[in-house]
C-alpha cells in the first residue's frame, strides 16, 4: 500500500470537497484492514450536486457532439495514463486481483468512453419526411437533463463508465454515486473529470443508499435514474421514481444458466467455466454459475471440472499468480456459506470440490462445485453471488430449455455445442439478454449488455446505451 494515495473528496459543481455526513470505513477484503474512511455527503450536497447538474445541463446540451467526443477521448486517455493506480485503487478496495484490474478492467473502461466518444457522432436521431401534406418533420434525439447513476460494488469503475460514457456523450448530466463500499476509484475517476468537463457536468456523491442514494434519487431536478444493483433496490428506487414519473434504467441481478450438450469440447467447457464461473470471485450477474449438462458428459464433467475448479489460486491482490479474490465483505461471505451448508444438507448433492470459507485474514472463501443439484434447489434458484457453480444433470432438449427459462432473472446464459445449428436455436429459445455460444461472459463496447424479466431492463453499452439515454422529439414546420 506504500504510495498509494486514497482519494475522498466529493466533486461538486467542478470542486472537490470534503463530505459532511457520517464517515464511512473504507476496507481491504484481502484483509478486513481499514483503508481509509470516506464521509459521507450530506443532503445539503446532494441537492447541492443536483443544482449544479442541472445548471450545467443548459450549457452541457448545447454543445455539439464533436466537442463532447473530445472530452470523452481525454477523459479516455486520462485513465489509461494512469492504469496502474486505477488498477491498485480497484484491486485494493474490491479485494481483486491487481492484474486482473489492470489488464482487464482497465483497458476496457477506457475503451467504453472511446466507444461512446465516437458512437455519439453517428447517432442519426434525425429523421426528415413530408408525412402531412405541406408540413415536413424532424426527428429529434434529445438528452433527457439531469441523470442519478447508483452503481454497485463488484466493478465500480466498470459500472461508472458504463453509466457516466453514454449518459454525458448524449448531451446530459450527471451526479454519480458509488457503493458506499468502494467508492474509491470513482473519487479518482472524480478528480480527472473536474479537470477535463466544464463544472457541474459530472458530480460524485459518497455514501450509504439510504442516507444519500434515496435522497439524490427523489430531487425533482432528476430526469432519469440509472441502477445497478439488486432487485429488491431496483423495486425501491421504481417506487421512489414513480412519484415524479421519472425514466429508469435498472441493471439487476443474474443466475446464468449454462447448457451443456454430449457433443460440446469437454476441455473447452472445463477451462471456460473454471474462469467464467470464479472471475471476480463469482460476484458477477453474468457469472457461470448454473450449469445443466447432458447425461452422456455429465459425469466426466464433474470429476474434470471440481478437479480444474480445486486448482484455482485464491489469495490476496498481488500475490504471484493469484486467480481469485476474497468476497466484498464478511457479509457476503456468510451469505455464501450459508447457501452452500443449505446445499449439501441435501442427500442427491455432493460438494465435488471447496466448500469451506478460505484459510486467510479476509473474506475468502473456496472455489466451489455443488454436484447433483436439482431444479427445485434453492442453490439453482437464487444468486448466491460467490464462487460456487451448480450442477445439475439433463436429457433432453425441451427439458433443458424450459430449466433455463424457469427463473426470475432473465440476464446472460450460454449453450455449449460443436453442433452451432443446434446451439443456434436452443439460443433462439432463450429468454435471456445475451446468448453466448460455446464461450460465456464476454462483453465488447458496441454490444448491449441488459436483462429480462427481474434482471431489469434498459442496456448498457453500444449504441442502444445512447437511445436510453435520450428521449425521442418531433418537430413539424410548415411548408
Ligand atoms: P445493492 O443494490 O445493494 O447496491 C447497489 C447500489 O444501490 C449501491 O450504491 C447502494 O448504495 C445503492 N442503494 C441501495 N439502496 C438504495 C436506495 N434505497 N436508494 C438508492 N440507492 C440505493 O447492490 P450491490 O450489493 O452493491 O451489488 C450487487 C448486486 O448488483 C447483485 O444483485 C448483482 O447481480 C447486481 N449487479 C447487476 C449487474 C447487471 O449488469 N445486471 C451488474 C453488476 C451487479
Amino acid at each position: 500500500m506504500n504510495g498509494v494515495q486514497f482519494p475522498t473528496a466529493l466533486l461538486i459543481n467542478g470542486q472537490l470537497v470534503a463530505g459532511e455526513g457520517d464517515k464511512e470505513d473504507v476496507l481491504n477484503p484481502a484483509t478486513g484492514e481499514v483503508l481509509c474512511q470516506v464521509p459521507e455527503a450530506s443532503l445539503e450536497q446532494v441537492q447541492a450536486a443536483v443544482a449544479a447538474a442541472e445548471a450545467a445541463f443548459i450549457g452541457w446540451a448545447r454543445t455539439s457532439p464533436k466537442d463532447r467526443s473530445n472530452l470523452l477521448l481525454k477523459l479516455a486517455d486520462a485513465i489509461e495514463s494512469r492504469g496502474e493506480e486505477f488498477a491498485r485503487l480497484e484491486s485494493l478496495n474490491c479485494g481483486k486481483p491487481y492484474l486482473a484490474a489492470l489488464n482487464d478492467e482497465i483497458p476496457a473502461v477506457a475503451d467504453v468512453f472511446r466507444f461512446f466518444a465516437g458512437a455519439v457522432r453517428n447517432l442519426t436521431g434525425p429523421v426528415a419526411g413530408e408525412y402531412l401534406s405541406g408540413h415536413t418533420s424532424i426527428i429529434r434525439r434529445d438528452p433527457l437533463g439531469v441523470i442519478a447513476s447508483i452503481a454497485p460494488w463488484n466493478y465500480p469503475l466498470m459500472m461508472a463508465a458504463w453509466k457516466i460514457g453514454p449518459a454525458i456523450a448524449t448531451g446530459n448530466t450527471v451526479v454519480i454515486k458509488p457503493s458506499e463500499q468502494t467508492p474509491l476509484t470513482t473519487l479518482r475517476l472524480g478528480q480527472l473529470m473536474g479537470e477535463i468537463f466544464p463544472q457541474g457536468v459530472v458530480n460524485v456523491v459518497t455514501g450509504r443508499g439510504e442516507t444519500v442514494g434515496s435522497p439524490l434519487i427523489s430531487q425533482p431536478q432528476v430526469r432519469m435514474v440509472s441502477l445497478t444493483g439488486d432487485v429488491s433496490t431496483g423495486q425501491k428506487i421504481l417506487e421512489t421514481a414513480s412519484k415524479s414519473l421519472k425514466r429508469t434504467h435498472l441493471e439487476l441481478g443474474g443466475k446464468a444458466p449454462v447448457i451443456v450438450f454430449d457433443d460440446a469440447d469437454l476441455s473447452e467447457v472445463v477451462a471456460g467455466i473454471r474462469t467464467f464461473g470464479y472471475y471476480n470471485a463469482g460476484q458477477d450477474c453474468t457469472a457461470a454459475c448454473r450449469m445443466y449438462v447432458q447425461s452422456g458428459i455429465y459425469d466426466k464433467l464433474v470429476a474434470d471440472l471440481s478437479s480444474a475448479v480445486s486448482s484455482i489460486k485464491y489469495g490476496e491482490q498481488e500475490d504471484e499468480g493469484v486467480e481469485m479474490g476474497p468476497l466484498i465483505s464478511d457479509r457476503q461471505r456468510n451469505r455464501v456459506a450459508s447457501f452452500v451448508e443449505r446445499a449439501a444438507q441435501q442427500p442427491h448433492i455432493e460438494i465435488t470440490a471447496g466448500g469451506k470459507v478460505g484459510d486467510s485474514r479476509g473474506f475468502f472463501y473456496q472455489p466451489t462445485v455443488v454436484a447433483g443439484a436439482l431444479q427445485t434447489d434453492e442453490i439453482v434458484r437464487r444468486e448466491v453471488f460467490g464462487p460456487v457453480v451448480s450442477i445439475t444433470r439433463f436429457d433432453d432438449t425441451e427439458q433443458v430449455i424450459g430449466w433455463a427459462n424457469d427463473s426470475d432473472y432473465g440476464l446472460a446464459s450460454s449453450v455449449w455445442s460443436k453442433d452451432v445449428s443446434k446451439a443456434m436455436q436452443v439460443a433462439a429459445h432463450l429468454q435471456y439478454g445475451c446468448t453466448w455460444v460455446n464461450t460465456h461472459f464476454m462483453l465488447t463496447s458496441e454490444m448491449p449488455h441488459g436483462g429480462m424479466k427481474k434482471s431489469g431492463y434498459g442496456k448498457d453499452m453500444s449504441i442502444y446505451a445512447l437511445e436510453d439515454y435520450t428521449c425521442v422529439r418531433h418537430v413539424m414546420i410548415k411548408l
